[in-house]
């Protein structure tokens, strides 16, 4: 029997309102990126994204929206929206991603049903400052602090191809290492011209081996999951990453750029003789 893949499924429920000034972020008001930008998309869609989701395999569903953090609006979007979700497509596991958010806010997060909270750290604290000047990184390593605080599934990882050192992403997962993440997304750098970041450097070759690093890193992490930037780093090569130690995927699309067709992941994995994951686990 072949590992078993775990497939995931993000929702951008607001899109690109954000005042911050994260240097890889098209969600930023800041650089005008040319991406569709709304306050709050209709529940309706987002239902039908999650049965979607469902019927795709999905297991994972995440609700994510664009801003530094949860202010009282959004909280009660996002729940009332988990509720909605839980309706239609009652075995997806709800995740949140909404930025900073305290011990009080995570309390109401769980309490409308969702089951974990995705923070990433991006990258070092140390690089930090060079990718973002509006807030400092240790305000995202408290947030997931307070995630593993209140008892909710803590989903933290980061972004590599920023222009970041070898040694800043060694210095990115002895910090999870601490946290003790249960999933780990990690990004690939997907370059827009209205950014000011130089496109992603990265090699094929180099990403995998970030996939192996991340892998031997956190040995105890359920999920080591490629995320945003799957499709254009490796290209044909994306079965690789499973060989490397990648044991979850985000299908469909991603915030703001569009992913392959959901059945051709189904595909991929048919072919490789690995089997879906079929229940969460942690
Ligand atoms: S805080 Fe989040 S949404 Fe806002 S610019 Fe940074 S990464 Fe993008």
């Amino acid at each position: 029997m072949g590992k078993k893949i775990f497939l995931c499924s993000i929702c951008n429920i607001n899109s690109g309102t954000c005042n911050e000034d994260c240097k890889f972020c098209s969600q930023s008001v800041r650089y005008k990126a040319d991406i569709e930008r709304y306050k709050q998309k209709p529940i309706e869609q987002i239902k039908q994204e999650a049965i979607a989701a469902e019927s795709n395999g999905a297991l994972g569903f995440c609700l994510v929206t664009a801003d530094k953090g949860l202010n009282d609006k959004t909280l009660e979007f996002v729940c009332s929206t988990a509720k909605e979700v839980q309706r239609v497509a009652p075995k997806l596991r709800l995740i949140a991603c909404n930025g900073t958010a305290s011990v009080e806010q995570l309390k109401e997060i769980k309490k409308a049903g969702i089951k974990a909270y995705n923070h990433n750290l991006e990258t070092s604290e140390a690089f930090y400052p060079q990718i973002c000047t509006t807030h400092p990184w240790s305000e995202r390593y408290e947030t997931c602090e307070n995630v593993n605080g209140v008892g909710l599934v803590l989903i933290s990882g980061g972004i590599f191809g920023l222009g970041e050192s070898q040694a800043d992403r060694e210095s990115m997962l002895a910090s999870l290492t601490r946290l003790k993440p249960t999933s780990v997304p990690i990004n690939f750098y997907h370059h827009n011209p209205a950014l000011q970041l130089n496109p992603n450097p990265l090699s094929i070759d180099e990403a995998l081996q970030l996939i192996k690093l991340t892998r031997q890193t956190l040995p105890d992490a359920q999920r080591i999951m490629v995320a945003g930037g799957r499709e254009l780093m490796f290209g044909k090569r994306q079965e690789e990453i499973f060989d490397y130690g990648a044991n979850a995927i985000v299908i469909g699309n991603y915030l703001t750029t569009t992913g392959r067709a959901m059945h051709k992941d189904l595909e991929m994995l048919h072919a490789l003789g690995l089997e879906r994951a079929t229940e969460v686990g942690a």
